[in-house]
């Protein structure tokens, strides 16, 4: 905060205050918000009735539950009324940011990322074994999924999207952040949403999927073909397959996250398919299913010890198919390690 000139760091709902203090707050209209000066106790101020799910840390932060009859912007902006300079994290509700403007004129506004996603993006050993765990805990499902355990041919994309979604909290993820299933055609809309189109022998269908699982996101793309694989989908699964592998180990220490992006791109724009890859190579991992960093042109934040990210390249033919392939990815002082070990071959099931 005295790095980049911030007096006060204010916190509501998303995921820097349980990251920050192990408190999730209520996406309420009522207002939960931690505040953390430069000098002195930050302060939780929750409503009453919210209080005795706070779990207490003296000396990290005191607790101020306050009253139906008490207006809480009051008590923030009087405990902030020596800032300058506040910031707010991403998700705090317009609402409230509003009514805090208001009541103090003058402030100059950032937003709490340049304080918190630093920290945040460069997981420690205990996040990264969450990580990990949930990482494994989706490579069976895309084990299953590869072996043909999970029956396709015949269902539609809604029901595997819900079979999947299943077997995600089975093995241990207490939510199910997405399951895309999208088949055939279908599968070249990257971010598809799982329909009633039912799949039929002779197709791609792009499974991408992943939950929470004790605070720390899980996410994975496999895709399989349900009978023989056609030979334009063999030969651009290949392209894909090689790209993947090379972001994943382009990811070393000190290489700007626009290079692991550079490194896939350039592999599929080589082969012909470079208008085909519609989207970013990547993004970070944690807490949340999408954070810092970026693996895009420019995002030219360099790859640290800790960071946890997405290496997922895709190819998509409007009309026909679409591939892609993800792994999640961990930089270390030895390089890149990929926490997923599902394997990366296209199976025809
Ligand atoms: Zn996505
Ligand atoms: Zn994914
Ligand atoms: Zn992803």
């Amino acid at each position: 905060m005295a790095d980049k000139n911030i007096d006060s760091v204010l916190l509501s709902v998303g995921h820097d205050l349980p990251y920050l203090t192990g408190y999730t707050a209520m996406p309420l209209e009522r207002l939960t918000m931690l505040a953390v000066h430069s000098t002195g106790v930050p302060l939780l101020f929750v409503p009453r009735l919210e209080a005795p799910r706070v779990e207490e840390m003296p000396g990290l932060f005191e607790l101020v539950p306050w009253d139906e009859t008490v207006e809480p912007l009051d008590l923030v902006a009087q405990d902030c009324s020596g800032s300058s300079t506040i910031a707010v994290g991403d998700q705090t509700w317009a609402r409230f940011i509003v009514g805090l403007t208001h009541r103090l004129p003058g402030v100059r506004w950032e937003r709490a990322v340049e304080v918190v996603g630093d920290l945040r993006m460069r997981k420690s050993e205990i996040e990264i074994a969450a990580l990990r765990a949930a990482a494994r805990a989706v490579d069976e499902i895309a084990g299953e999924l590869q072996s043909g355990a999970i029956p396709l041919i015949g269902r539609t994309e809604a029901e595997v999207s819900a079979d999947l979604s299943q077997r995600i909290l089975d093995r241990g993820h207490q939510k199910v952040n997405f399951a895309i299933v999208a088949a055939g055609e279908n599968a070249a809309s990257p971010h598809h949403h799982p329909g009633d189109r039912v799949i039929q022998p002779g197709e791609v269908v792009l499974c991408d999927f992943g939950g929470t699982m004790n605070g720390y996101c899980s996410d994975i793309t496999r895709c399989v073909v349900t009978g023989d694989i056609p030979s334009d989908v063999a030969a651009a699964y290949g392209v894909l397959m090689e790209a993947q592998a090379a972001g994943v180990a382009a990811g070393i220490n000190g290489v700007p996250c626009e290079e692991v992006d550079a490194v896939t791109r350039q592999i599929i724009a080589d082969a012909g398919y470079g208008e085909y890859f519609v989207h970013r190579t990547g993004h970070g991992i944690g807490m949340e299913e999408h954070e810092d960093p970026y693996m895009v042109s420019g995002d030219r934040r360099v790859v640290e010890t800790g960071f946890a990210y997405s290496v997922e390249p895709g190819i998509y033919i409007p009309g026909k198919w679409g591939l892609r392939l993800e792994d999640i990815v961990v930089a270390t002082d030895g390089g890149p390690v990929s926490l997923n070990e599902a394997d990366h071959n296209l199976h025809a099931v």
